[in-house]
């Protein structure tokens, strides 16, 4: 139990001293200033190129949105998640080693060259996240927590991370197994973190954006727009579950974009009355469970 401890202690640490080097030491290795770079730079071409052209630069919330970001950037991971998953995949390790079993790797490509298992991290990760954000709309208690994503009305670069803490649990800790069963002889999967973001910047864009015939491979400002849609085809739950590539949607048919109206109505049915403000967003799943 000691060990768990120490490793809380140390993860916590470690990570405020790695979060206080970003800040201090600014580099290409570096999520702090690349989070704030790209921010501006999508937040520019949303000034310069507006789709909804009376929609103000600073939306409506715009700084719940921005707050969000830094809070579920890092912020959250201060303050406990880095431990948690820390403690996680060492006592998930532990429970396998009681079986003798040193890892879960079933298929070896670390031979591969550096960009081809990039690559493959991108593709593959991105189709677990396609899959765990079906779950998110389909089981009702996940639901509930990704509804303050769904809670946006006016849709701006900043909207990509106004999401419930507990989606990084869920994200994290379901993919978590897959991915360790794949071999990669990297370590360092920063680059595809950042296009990553990149790109969800921009789904979240108030810019008329489709990227032509790569729309049916890249996820984009139109298409993720009818992902926030407050009306849905008749029986569905979801639409366009993409998260950086749209190719998931095209394959398995829940791509659906009707008309390339720039002023759909977003959010979900009674989002009127859903909570505005940041700390009532994240008891809001908590609560609701009580009430029925
Ligand atoms: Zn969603
Ligand atoms: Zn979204």
């Amino acid at each position: 139990m000691n060990r768990y401890f120490d490793l809380a202690y140390n993860s916590f640490y470690g990570y405020a001293n790695y979060l206080r080097s970003e800040i201090l030491h600014p580099s290409w290795h570096n999520y702090f200033y690349w989070l704030i770079g790209l921010s501006l730079l999508v937040w520019i071409l949303e000034m310069a190129f507006p789709w909804r052209t009376d929609q103000n630069p600073v939306r409506r919330d715009f700084w719940l949105d921005l707050f969000y970001m830094f809070f579920n950037f890092f912020i959250f991971s201060l303050i406990g998640f880095n431990a948690i998953s820390n403690i996680g995949v060492q006592a998930f390790n532990d429970f396998l080693g009681i079986f003798g079993v040193e890892n879960i790797v079933a298929i070896q490509v670390g031979m591969l060259p550096g960009w081809m298992q990039l690559l493959l991290m991108f593709v593959i990760a991105d189709f677990i996240q396609w899959n765990i954000h079906r779950l998110l709309h389909h089981v009702d208690w996940m639901w509930e927590f990704h509804k303050v994503h769904h809670s946006v009305e006016q849709m701006g670069f900043a909207a990509h991370m106004r999401y419930h803490f507990m989606e990084n649990i869920i994200y994290k800790t379901l993919q978590y197994i897959p991915l360790a069963m794949i071999g990669f002889g990297l370590q360092d999967f920063f680059i595809i973190h950042i296009i990553a973001v990149a790109i969800g910047h921009l789904n979240h864009a108030n810019l008329n954006l489709t990227y032509g015939p790569f729309r049916y491979i890249l996820n984009n400002p139109i298409m993720h727009l009818w992902h926030h849609a407050k009306y849905l085809p008749e029986g569905s739950k979801g639409v366009n579950y993409g998260l950086s590539l749209s190719l998931w949607d095209y394959l398995f048919g829940t791509a659906y974009i009707p008309n390339e109206n720039a002023n759909t109505p977003l959010g979900f049915e009674d989002v009127e009355h859903y909570p505005t403000n940041f700390l009532s967003q994240l008891k809001a799943p908590f609560l609701r469970k009580k009430n029925h």
